[in-house]
């Protein structure tokens, strides 16, 4: 891409459209900005970059400016049918995302992961695993930091660990893995992507540049990922947690891979089968790069999870609060259902995307939920799907700050207060971070309210003493 000679317009100035931006300046291209979002850090970041020569357009200019500029970097959180990439479409322009831009810059081998459900946590395992045996990895891409924003650290011998979403698969066409990773497909963003097929479909575009001197790490017990191995050239290497297969498997309480124990499964910290299929990704991508596996073994077994995925926070008079905020599916909620030990009170519910919850209380039956507190915008769309299913131990409450309560005040001594909500944050947060320390703040109130309870009850009780004597 010549890019002095080409004009850019960066819609969207999320994390990754700010560097998407930066990137673009640094390397001379004249660059038009559009965000309609009325905030602080964005209205900042459009002045720090129209400082550095990037020029600030208004709604009613777009038209004009769709006409005049010869790039869309469109940001992901942008759905490909709004106005403005339809109006470059219809002008025969190119539409591309910030992936694709650092795609296209990316000296090194490429790990792109991508999924419904675990991508950040196997990303981040694996660069921990490859950053322990010694190899400069640099995770990247949804996870946090934008590819762009990595090219220079990772130079030509570092290795990417890019986490891939569908959103950003919409606008991504060059990216040449060296391992495409593809952990399961379930239902998710429907409400953008209109239907299975679809999805499913952006997520095959993965693997879809890669050769035969490449690979793909799927999983075997999803029939519709073990099917992809028929849509590439690249070799497949598998990973299941039910039976042995080529590549990455569970046996006699290890995990395997290729007839090598790596490590056993209880030295894994994190809970859940869902987090061993994880491991079982991050071991084969690592075997592949040439990792040790003494040094595969000590990172997994060093591996303490990301926040806001099945964490403990702490507890209140005996309640464990666990924030799953970052459960914005119904698969992703089942996995906590079905992997939190214990009694536990579930807190459910948010801004929809468009699939039925009827499946999840088909697992909170047969799991230790003794009760649900349903909350925010789709609670009666949810309170329908578990009375469908005859699952009847339900409040709803929406406003969130109110379910927290109540689903403290529903806990007996022992039991979990889990937020695993099943829904997007987006009817009451920014983001699922939000929601998840929102949910911990409130545990820290009600932890000091309880202390000053008890303070105030036995202050009484010291009074009543004092006055009986
Ligand atoms: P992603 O980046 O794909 O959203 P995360 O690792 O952030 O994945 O996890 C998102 C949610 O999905 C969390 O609630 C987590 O507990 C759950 N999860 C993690 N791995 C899996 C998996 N392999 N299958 C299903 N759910 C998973």
């Amino acid at each position: 891409m010549l890019f002095q000679t080409q004009t850019f317009l960066v819609a969207g100035l999320s994390r990754s459209g700010i560097s998407a931006a930066d990137y673009l300046l640094d390397r001379g291209a004249k660059v038009y900005l559009f965000d309609d979002v009325e905030e602080e850090h964005v209205k900042d970041a459009a002045l720090a970059l129209k400082a550095r020569g990037a020029s600030i357009l208004k709604r009613e200019e777009l038209t004009d400016y769709s006409e005049r500029c010869d790039v869309l970097v469109l940001s992901p959180g942008i759905p490909v049918d709004h106005p403005l990439p339809v109006a470059f479409r219809r002008l025969g322009k190119r539409i591309i995302g910030e992936a694709e831009l650092g795609a296209l810059a990316l000296r090194c081998p490429v790990v792109a992961i991508t999924g419904t459900n675990g991508k950040t946590t196997t990303v981040t395992m694996l660069e921990q695993i490859l950053n322990a045996t010694g190899k400069k990895s640099v995770a990247c891409g949804n996870v946090g930091k934008p590819i762009t924003s990595a090219i220079g650290e990772l130079g030509e011998d570092g290795i990417a660990v890019a986490e891939i979403s569908s959103f950003q698969l919409e606008t991504l066409y060059s990216l040449r893995p060296h391992i495409a990773v593809v952990l399961n497909i379930t239902e998710d963003h429907l409400n953008r992507h209109y239907n299975m097929e679809n999805y499913v479909y952006l997520k095959s575009r993965i693997l879809k540049n890669c050769a035969e001197s490449e690979y793909c790490v799927l999983n075997y017990d999803d029939p519709t990922v073990r099917g992809f191995s028929e849509k590439t050239k690249a070799k497949p290497v598998y990973f299941s947690v039910r039976e042995r297969v080529e590549g990455a498997y569970i046996q006699d309480g290890s995990l395997c891979y290729y007839g090598e124990r790596v490590l056993a499964t209880q030295d894994l910290p994190l809970s859940g089968e869902h987090n061993l299929a994880n491991a079982l990704a991050a071991i084969a991508c690592a075997k592949i790069m040439g990792a040790e596996t003494s040094a595969i073994a000590g990172a997994l077994k060093n591996f303490r999870g990301v926040s806001h995925r099945i964490q403990r926070l702490g507890e209140v008079n005996g309640v464990n609060f666990i924030d799953d905020s970052k459960a914005t599916n119904v698969d992703s909620a089942i996995k906590a259902v079905e992997s939190v030990k214990g009694e536990t009170i579930l807190l459910l519910g948010g801004k929809d995307k468009g699939y039925s919850y009827e499946s999840l209380f088909e697992a909170i039956k047969s799991s230790g939920v003794v009760h649900c507190v349903l909350y925010g915008e789709n609670a009666f769309k949810i309170l329908n799907a578990a009375l469908k299913k005859g699952y009847t131990m339900v409040t709803l409450c929406r406003p969130f700050d109110m379910a927290v309560r109540v689903a403290y005040l529903t806990a007996k001594k022992g039991q979990n207060v889990l937020l695993s909500p099943a829904s997007a944050s987006f009817d009451a947060f920014k983001s699922y971070e939000e929601r998840g320390d929102r949910f911990s703040f409130l545990m820290e109130q009600l932890k000091r309210e309880t202390q000053s309870n008890d303070a105030a009850t036995e202050t009484v009780e010291a009074l009543c003493e004092e006055i009986a004597e």
